[in-house]
């Protein structure tokens, strides 16, 4: 790591920044940035070109125009010396004011965001850093925009003012996004923490259930640490009208929600669920971490092969907290588990991408993806996710009913975050495992992280009386492998899936479907009407304005669709495992 430790000459500079919202309606921010107490002959202030969580270089600094520099009242010279670097020459220069506009106009979790309802502050690619200087502190000043009232971020308030605030470095200001307007905010308390969630963008959520239900889940996963190390935590939501995903800080998250999905079953086990990930994350992977994790690198990729134990783990954890929260029956839980094993098992890149080196290029490949992704990566939320599953029961019955992966969780937070202070490699998270399963695990890790083998889901659900069965077993129904959108009547194949009929007969991407068996398409959703597995059909295509006639034969559709099922004479110690596994029985946590 780089330019992570202060150099001397530093130590007297004092940092600040005015937040101005002079054109919302425009989507700029206006920011003047004050370095003062300079000793030095030179100040390169630098941008982040990634945000932490969100593993893709994003280049916030292609956002950034008119830079300018003052000191002592007058314009100084500038030279940019790299992408996202700008030098200032300060030889007799103790204090300079940094003048620029940044356009913020990209609706994300990661990315800022500003119109005349609100302002998204994501922190990381907002605000300049003087190179060398990544452990200073900085004091943040906002001046709102019109009637706005309210600023919700974790970063400390100055004076009791809102409006200002401090981050006692740049690894906390750049991980503490801050959301400025009339947010709707609300707090609880639970596991001695105060809670706030500042709700943008309006919604038919209801507080006091809200309130109740993340209060519940705060407790539950405190319980899988032993600890909370936060003394405040704020949750900012976005609603829109179909919103998602969410984006893991230290001492806060932001989440993007469906604002009218709160009152379906599905649409709040599904918040709660996003709730209960992000806030995981609190401890894993915020803290709990692999060590190329922190201290980061912010002008480069931050390469580890544990994503799918930092975003898997919490993927598994999300669902099972909420299995744990009782709100939904143990049959609701399973139908979850069996979803992400449909998706690890449909997926045509499972058998192409091992799971670490989904993690290792997801600079490249998750965060990157094209048409033909399906086909060569694997997602390290769903087989981690898979992978956390299948280890929580064989460390469940290995001992016999001691341990879960909640013991490990629980050991490695303590033995690496809070006792050495640090990341962990690849060869002690497994070592922690292995800990608890009292057995090595070269055999798992070669077969299902670094290997491409057949996960035996029957030996682990096994332990548990369970078993899978695949409702399209016994079917025989023709496909074309191919994915489809239709666009005022055009249907446009937008995938094909690897070792089907469209793959090895040569459908492409971007072939615009005309007519199967001369059979204008009229239904894009049953393109094979009465066709069967074997049948020989011509498949007409417009490509790049040609017609084509393709001859295809069609194949059997090799889909799965699992569902978990008891076996039916499930023993004592088969049913002392689903217990252990599904049944929370610690002390239920007060809320
Ligand atoms: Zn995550």
């Amino acid at each position: 790591m780089t330019n992570y430790t202060d150099s001397i000459a530093a130590e007297n500079v004092k940092i600040s920044y005015e937040v101005k919202f002079t054109e919302p309606q425009a989507h700029y921010a206006d920011i003047e940035m004050t370095v003062s107490g300079l000793a030095q002959n030179a100040l390169d202030l630098k941008m982040p070109v990634w945000t932490p969580g969100s593993y893709l270089v994003r280049e916030f600094a292609k956002n950034l125009e008119s830079f300018g520099v003052e000191a002592n009242g007058k314009t100084i010279p500038f030279v940019k010396t790299s992408k996202n670097t700008w030098h200032i020459n300060t030889t007799n220069i103790n204090s300079v004011k940094v003048k620029y506009r940044m356009y913020c106009f990209e609706i994300s979790v990661r990315t800022a965001f500003i119109d005349v309802t609100h302002a998204f502050l994501s922190t990381s690619g907002m605000f300049l850093y003087p190179n060398g200087m990544l452990m200073h502190p900085s004091t943040i000043h906002i001046t709102p925009y019109k009637n706005w009232d309210k600023v919700s971020t974790s970063l400390e308030m100055v004076n009791n003012d809102p409006f200002t605030r401090t981050a006692p470095n740049y690894d906390i200001l750049f991980d503490s996004p801050i959301e400025v307007g009339n947010q709707d905010v609300f707090g609880f308390k639970a596991a001695g923490v105060d809670y706030e969630v500042a709700m943008y963008g309006g919604g038919n959520y209801d507080k006091e259930r809200l309130k109740k239900d993340m209060a519940h889940v705060v407790e539950l996963e405190t319980a899988v640490f032993g600890e909370n190390p936060n003394k405040h935590y704020t949750f900012i939501v976005h609603n829109y009208n179909r919103g998602g995903g969410g984006l893991e800080h230290l001492s806060s998250t932001v989440l993007g929600a469906s604002r009218n999905s709160y009152n379906t079953e599905s649409g709040y086990q599904n918040f709660l669920s996003l709730v209960a990930h992000e806030h995981f994350h609190l401890w894993n992977v915020k803290r709990l971490r692999p060590i190329a994790l922190g201290p980061f690198d912010y002008d480069n990729e931050n390469y580890t092969t544990d994503l799918w134990i930092a975003e898997g783990f919490t993927a598994y954890y999300d669902n099972m907290i909420v299995n744990r929260t009782k709100l939904y029956s143990t049959d609701n839980y399973l139908g979850v588990l069996a979803a992400d094993i449909n998706i690890v098992e449909n997926s045509q890149g499972a058998k192409i991408q091992p799971l670490s080196q989904s993690s290792y290029d997801a600079w490249i490949k998750a965060y990157r993806p094209d048409e033909n992704s399906a086909n060569t990566t694997i997602s390290y939320y769903n087989k981690g996710s898979v992978a956390a599953f299948l280890l929580d029961l064989e460390i469940i019955s290995d001992s016999k009913t001691k341990y879960s992966l909640d013991d490990v969780m629980k050991y490695m937070y303590n033995e690496y975050y809070k006792t050495k202070k640090r990341g962990y490699t690849d060869a002690e998270f497994k070592q922690g495992l292995e800990k608890f399963a009292g057995k090595n695990l070269d055999s798992f890790y070669q077969k299902y992280v670094n290997g491409l083998d057949q996960i035996d889901y029957n030996k682990y659900l096994g332990y548990a009386g369970y078993k899978l069965t695949d409702e399209f077993a016994n079917t025989n129904i023709p496909t074309l492998g191919i994915k489809t959108s239709t666009v005022a009547g055009v249907t446009k194949v937008i995938g094909v899936s690897r070792g089907t009929a469209g793959w090895i007969d040569g459908i492409n991407v971007n072939d615009e479907l005309k007519a199967i068996d001369d059979q204008p398409i009229t239904d894009p959703k049953n393109l094979l009407g009465d066709k069967k597995v074997g049948d020989k059909v011509t498949v007409t295509v417009i490509r790049d304005g040609q017609t084509l006639n393709l001859p295809v034969t069609l194949l059997r559709n090799n889909d799965f669709k699992y569902k978990i099922e008891s076996i039916d004479s499930p023993s004592e110690t088969q049913l002392a495992v689903r217990k252990k596994w599904l049944i929370y029985n610690k002390n239920t946590p007060s809320i």
